[in-house]
Parts: C-alpha cells; structure tokens; sequence
C-alpha cells in the first residue's frame, strides 16, 4: 500500500468494523479499514490517513507489524483481538468459584502468544480463600505467578499490589464475571473510562455493534496502559497444532519426552510417563482431563 501521507496511530477501541485510532498529535478519531489487509484490533499501531471527502474519519492503510497477537472464540472461527500486549492478568475469584478449564485455557493463549501471564486471585476475605488457594497451588508449582488480594475489604493494599504489576505495560485483564474486573477498572482508572466511554458509547448506538476491547492509558508517559475486553467469552485456540499443546502446559510439557511412544497421546499407551506423573501426584487429574479435552477440540477439522 501507497503510505506516504499516512501518519501513525494507535488503535485504542474496535466497534464491528470500525475502529478508533489515537494519533500521534491531535484527537482520537474514528477510522476504517480499507481492504483486508487494513483489519486492526486494539493495540495495533497503524498508518492512516483522513478521508478525502474532508470529513473528520479517518482511513486505516496498514497494520504495522505485530510484536503479540491474541484470539478470541467467535461461533466457529478464532478471530484476533488484541495485538502488542506485554502481558495478561487473569483476574480471578475466590467467589464465584473459578474455572480451571478458563484459566488453562487463557494460560496456554497467553504462553503460546508469549504472553506473560499472571494469576490475580481478588475476595481473599471470603471464607472460601483457603480451597482457592489449594486449587491453584499446582498452578504455582508450574511457575506461575499469582497475586492475592482484596479489592474491597483492602482496596489501598490492592492498589498498591496492582501498581508494580501494571508499571510500563501494556497489560490484558480477562477474568469471569462477578470476580470483580469492573471494581477494580472503576479503581485504577475512573477518568480514563470516562473519556473511552463517550466515544464508544456513540459508536455502539448509532451502528448496532458491540465494544470488543478497550484500550486505557494509565500513565501514557510511563506506558501504561489496561485492556479491557467486556463481553469476552474464551480463547480461540485453534491456531495452535494440537501436537504443539503440551509446550504450552508446562506441568504435562515437563514429562512427555519420557513417554516410550513419541506420538503418546497420555491416554492408554503403556509406559506413559505424564499419566505416571498423574499417580505420583505430580500432575493434577483436572489438567490431564483438561489436556485431553483440548486435544480433541484442537484435532478437529478447521474451516
Ligand atoms: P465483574 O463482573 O467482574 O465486573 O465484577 P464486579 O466488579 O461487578 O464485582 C462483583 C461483585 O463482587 C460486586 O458486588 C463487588 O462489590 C464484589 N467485590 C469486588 N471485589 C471484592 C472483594 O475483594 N471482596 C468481596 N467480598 N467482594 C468483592
Ligand atoms: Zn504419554
């Protein structure tokens, strides 16, 4: 594409197909992609140039190329959403009770994206902090990093535990609903979400299309900078080969260069070194099944 005349932006909100780009100087205004290969999601840097008919839209003439790409399950088909983020925070709870099919499933698209992710556990003053700890304990014997915190029974304490965390980054926060995510944006960031509100808000009303993620500076100086997807379902997966799925779950990754068959699929095999490592108590039963699952899922015909 014929660049000159463009000058860069950063994609901060998508609305369907229309997005809206921050400039380098000047106004956020909304763009639009022109051709396929101009599709941007949040935290692409992009080369744009205004419209011609002099209006204050803008159009998308290339994607620059990505450091990090993540993807989203829509009905039948991974589609990307998120680009150049340094890490991801999966936000979790004590109450409602967590999923480990969620959280795996979010730890192996942050490793095979190479994402750093961590695991921020919130309502430790619940009485069900204890078994949310037992049942992320094997998470933390595979290197994992998890934060415990209370964002409403010590919300200074939190803030202070959330800031070296989030210092310089640009950093994906997912989590399920109820685990208090809103909390603790309404925390971080209030005027930040006021500004992104406004625009999006008049987006999403006039074109019948729903916020896939937004993109909030922190500290833009420093960089900053959260990512919030609301309405997030789950990863999409499906660009990963499924023999590739245990590089990315370090706990059964770990054992199976033991296994006696190179193609072990940790089933019924004899001399399978993962299922071994299930019956020492080295593995969790949960991510084996998990694993299982995925395995089936990524082996299916794709379209
Ligand atoms: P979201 O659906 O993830 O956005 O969750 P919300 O931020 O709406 O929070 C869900 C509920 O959990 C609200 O009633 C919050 O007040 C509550 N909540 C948030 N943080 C804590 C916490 O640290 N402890 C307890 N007990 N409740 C919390
Ligand atoms: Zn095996």
């Amino acid at each position: 594409a014929d660049t000159s005349g463009c000058t860069s932006g950063l994609v901060v909100s998508t609305h369907g197909r229309h997005v809206v780009v921050e400039p380098e100087e000047g106004p956020r205004l909304i763009c639009h992609p022109r051709g396929k290969k101009s599709e941007a999601v949040v935290g692409d840097r992009v080369l744009w140039q205004h419209t011609l008919d002099g209006g204050d839209e803008g159009v998308i003439v290339q994607v620059e190329p990505r450091r990090s790409l993540l993807w989203r399950q829509d009905e039948w088909r991974s589609k990307s959403f998120a680009a150049n983020l340094d890490q991801l925070l999966m936000w979790i709870a004590v109450e409602p009770v967590f999923s480990e099919a969620q959280l795996t499933r979010a730890l192996i698209a942050a490793e095979s994206a190479d994402i750093p992710p961590t695991i921020v556990l919130n309502k430790i003053d619940l009485p069900g902090a204890d078994a949310a700890r037992a049942r992320l304990a094997p998470y933390r014997a595979m290197g994992y990093r998890v934060v415990e915190l209370s964002l409403k029974a010590d919300t200074e304490g939190a803030r202070a535990q959330m800031a070296p965390l989030l210092d310089g980054k640009a950093t994906l926060v997912l989590g399920p609903s109820g685990a208090g995510k809103s909390t603790l944006i309404n925390t971080l960031l209030p005027e930040a979400r006021a500004e992104v509100g406004e625009i999006s808000q008049a987006l999403n009303s006039g074109r019948h299309t729903t916020t896939t993620s937004l993109w909030y500076w922190m500290d833009k100086a420093a960089g900053t900078a959260v990512i919030d997807s609301p309405g997030f379902q789950e990863f999409g997966l499906h660009h990963i080969p499924p023999t590739d799925l245990a590089r990315w779950m370090p706990d059964i990754g770990k054992h199976v260069a033991d296994c006696r068959f190179h193609n072990c699929t940790h089933r019924q095999e004899p001399g399978c070194a993962v299922r071994a490592a299930v019956e020492r108590g080295e593995i969790s039963p949960i991510r084996l099944s998990l694993f299982n699952d995925l395995f089936e899922e990524l082996s299916q015909p794709r379209w």
